[in-house]
C-alpha cells in the first residue's frame, strides 16, 4: 500500500497515529537541526518534519530531496507548535520515521505554487506541471462537478445521453470546418463537427424525444481569448416542444447548477427581444447587472448649427451616474478610447450636470440650455451625472455606445463577478445580409424556424423575418443559444434557396436531413450551452483556457505536444494528399 491517507485529510483527531503519505515535494525548508517538507498531492499539503530525533539514515535521505521529488513518508501525526490557518491540515505535522524516494525530479521550469513565476507560454509547454497547481487543478475539478450536475439534471428530466460521430460530413454554413482525409476513400474528406446539429435533429426524427451530450465541437476560426478551436458544448434537443418549453427546461438547468455548485438561488430570467438589446444596450448580449441604457437623441440633436450631428445618421448617449466631476484628462482618455479602431467613433460629446443642476457641455456653442435640458431629460440624468454622446452610422454607433457602456460600468465598479444576472435574448433576425458576398446568411443556422407570423415576409422582405431563436446571456456573456427547428421539408428547401443553394447543392449537402424529414419528423427545438465558458464564469476566470486541461494557444497550437506538425511523405501519399513520392524523387 503506497499510502494510508492523502495529503489533505489529517487533522488533530489523528494525533498519535502512524500513517503513510505519498506525493510531491513542494518545498524543503532547512532550519539547521530541523527540516520541514511540504508534501503535496491533489487533496492538499501536509508538513513533514525531520528533527534531532529522526534516525540518521532517514535524515540523510531527507537531505537529498528537491522540488517535485515523488516520495513516500511514514510517520506519527503530531500537533504543530506553530499552526497554519491557511491550510486544512495546518494544525498537524508528520514526524517522519521512514522515507522512500519513489522518483527524483529535475528542477521544474517555474514554481508550482498558487501564484507561479511562470509565464503563460511556459506554463502551457509544461502543462502537466501547471496542472499540479491548486488553482488550475481546482478549476478542472469544478468542471468535472459541473458535468456531473448537468448529467444528473438532464437524466432526471428523461434526456438520453447519446454519442454522435466525430467524423462527419463537411457543410458549408457556419464557421470553417476542420477536415480529415480518408485513406480508404482517396480524395474524400470527413469534417469534424462544428456541432452535432443535424445529428441531434435526426435523433428527434428517430423518436428519442430528449437528447443531450456533453460534446467536443470544432471550429477553424481565428482565435480570441475566449475561443478555442475545440471546445465543449452541453448539446440538447427536444421533441414536441415550443420555445417556451426549451427556455423553461434550461432555466431549470441553470438554476440547478448555480444552486448545486455555488449555493446561489437565481430566480430572475427576464426576456428581451434582439431589437431592444441592440437599441438600448448596443449588443446582442447585454450585461443587465446595471442599467445605463443607450438613448436615441437623433431627433433632438439635429437641426442646429452643429454639422457633426447634422451629418450623422444616428446620435445616441448614455448617462454615467456620478461622473460629472470627471476631469478634462479623464474625458480625453475616454475620447481616445472610443476612437480606437475596435470602437470606431470619430469623437465624443459630453454633457455634465453639476451638483446644482446647471448644465455644461462640450457643444455649448451650438445648443441652448433648454436644448441640453431635453437631452438630460431623455437620459434621466441627475445632478452629478455625466452624459456621453456618440454620433455616426446607426448600427456602428449603437455598438460603440454598448462598448462605452461596459467601459463606464467597469470604471464605476458595476460589474461584480459575484452577482449573476441571466437574460434570454429572443426574436433574433432569421437572416443576415452580407455585403461582400451579396447574399443572406442564416444568423443562427439554416435549420432555425422563422416565427410563424413572419413567414409571409420570406417572399417580400427576408431581412425582416424574425426567428424562433434564443440566446442565454449571463453578465453580458453568451452562455448558450438555440432555436425551434424547421421540421417541414418544403420550408427547409425554401430556406436553403434563400441562402443561395440550388436544389442540387442542397441535396448534396443536406440530402440526408431533407430525406429524413419525409419520414415523419416531429416538431422539435434545442439549445447548446458553451460548457467551457460556463465553467470559466463559475470559476470567476476571464478566459476559458484554464477550464481546459490541455488547451491550445492563440495561434491554435498545442505548445506542449507541438502540434499541428508536419507528417511524413509516405503518410501524405497514403492519404492521397500527394502522388507517388518515389516517382517524384
Ligand atoms: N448547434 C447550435 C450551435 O452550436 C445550437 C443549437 O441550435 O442547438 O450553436
Amino acid at each position: 500500500m503506497y499510502r494510508t491517507h492523502t495529503c489533505g485529510e489529517l487533522r488533530l483527531d489523528n494525533q498519535g497515529s502512524v500513517v503513510t503519505l505519498a506525493g510531491w515535494v513542494q518545498r524543503v525548508r532547512n532550519l539547521g537541526g530541523m527540516t520541514f517538507v511540504d508534501l503535496r498531492d491533489r487533496y492538499g499539503i501536509t508538513q513533514l518534519v525531520f528533527d534531532e530525533k529522526t534516525e540518521k539514515a532517514v535524515a540523510d535521505k531527507a537531505g537529498q530531496l528537491g522540488r517535485e521529488y515523488v516520495i513516500q513518508a511514514t510517520g506519527t501525526v503530531r500537533e504543530r507548535s506553530s499552526k497554519n490557518k491557511n491550510i486544512a491540515t495546518g494544525e498537524i505535522e508528520l514526524e517522519v520515521s521512514a522515507l522512500n524516494i519513489l522518483n527524483a525530479a529535475d528542477t521544474p521550469p517555474f514554481t508550482i505554487e498558487d501564484e507561479s513565476d511562470g509565464g503563460d507560454e511556459l506554463r502551457m509547454k509544461y502543462r502537466y506541471l501547471d496542472l499540479r497547481r491548486a488553482p488550475v487543478r481546482d478549476t478542472l475539478i469544478l468542471r468535472a462537478k459541473m458535468a456531473h450536475v448537468t448529467r444528473s439534471y438532464l437524466n432526471s428530466q428523461n434526456f438520453i445521453e447519446t454519442e454522435t460521430p466525430v467524423l462527419i460530413k463537411s457543410t458549408p454554413e457556419g464557421a470553417r470546418d476542420f477536415v480529415v482525409p480518408s485513406r480508404m476513400n482517396p480524395g474524400e474528406f470527413y469534417a469534424l463537427p462544428q456541432s452535432p446539429q443535424q445529428l441531434k435533429q435526426l435523433l428527434m426524427v428517430a423518436g428519442f424525444d430528449r437528447y443531450y451530450q456533453i460534446v467536443k465541437c470544432f471550429r477553424d476560426e481565428d482565435l480570441r481569448a475566449d475561443r478555442q478551436p475545440e471546445f465543449t458544448q452541453i448539446d440538447c434537443e427536444m421533441s414536441f416542444v415550443e420555445q417556451e418549453d426549451v427556455l423553461n427546461m434550461f432555466e431549470g438547468l441553470t438554476k440547478y447548477m448555480f444552486k448545486e455548485i455555488k449555493g446561489i438561488e437565481i430566480t430572475d430570467f427576464p426576456r428581451m427581444p434582439y431589437s431592444e438589446a441592440m437599441e438600448f444596450y448596443g449588443s446582442d448580449k447585454p450585461d443587465i447587472r446595471f442599467e445605463m441604457k443607450i438613448k436615441d437623441l437623433t431627433a433632438l440633436a439635429k437641426g442646429k448649427d452643429f454639422s457633426v450631428f447634422n451629418d450623422a445618421e444616428y446620435i445616441g448617449g448614455i448617462c454615467a451616474t456620478g461622473c460629472a466631476e470627471y476631469t478634462r484628462k479623464q474625458l480625453d482618455a475616454l475620447t481616445e478610447w472610443v476612437k480606437r479602431p475596435q470602437i470606431g467613433a470619430k469623437g465624443m460629446v459630453n454633457v455634465k450636470v453639476a451638483a446644482d443642476g446647471s448644465i455644461k457641455s462640450s457643444v455649448d456653442k451650438f445648443y441652448t440650455p433648454e436644448d441640453l435640458q431635453k437631452w438630460v431629460d431623455v437620459l434621466g440624468a441627475k445632478p452629478g451625472d455625466l452624459i456621453l454622446i456618440l454620433s455616426g452610422p446607426k448600427e456602428k454607433m449603437q455598438k460603440a455606445l454598448g462598448e462605452l457602456r461596459l467601459e463606464m460600468a467597469n470604471q464605476l465598479g458595476l460589474r461584480d463577478k459575484n452577482v449573476f444576472q441571466p437574460l434570454w435574448v429572443v426574436d433574433f433576425p432569421l437572416l443576415e445580409w452580407d455585403e461582400e458576398t451579396a447574399r443572406f446568411y442564416a444568423m443562427h443556422h439554416p435549420f432555425t424556424a422563422p416565427k410563424p407570423e413572419d413567414i409571409p415576409l420570406l417572399e417580400t422582405n427576408p431581412g425582416a423575418v424574425r426567428a424562433n431563436a434564443y440566446d442565454l446571456v449571463i453578465n453580458g456573456v453568451e452562455i448558450g443559444g438555440g432555436s425551434v427547428r424547421i421540421f417541414d421539408k418544403a420550408l427547409q428547401a425554401k430556406m436553403f434557396g434563400l441562402l443561395g443553394f440550388s436544389p442540387e447543392q442542397a441535396e448534396y449537402q443536406f440530402g440526408f436531413l431533407m430525406n429524413a424529414f419525409k419520414f415523419g419528423a416531429p416538431p422539435h427545438a434545442g439549445i447548446a450551452f458553451g460548457f467551457d465558458r460556463l465553467t470559466s464564469m463559475f470559476a470567476g476566470l476571464d478566459s476559458i483556457r484554464d477550464t481546459i486541461a490541455f488547451p491550445k494557444n492563440n495561434s491554435g497550437r498545442d505548445v506542449m505536444m507541438d502540434s499541428p506538425s508536419t507528417i511524413a511523405d509516405a503518410q501524405l501519399e497514403e492519404l492521397s494528399l500527394i502522388v507517388n513520392v518515389k516517382e517524384k524523387k
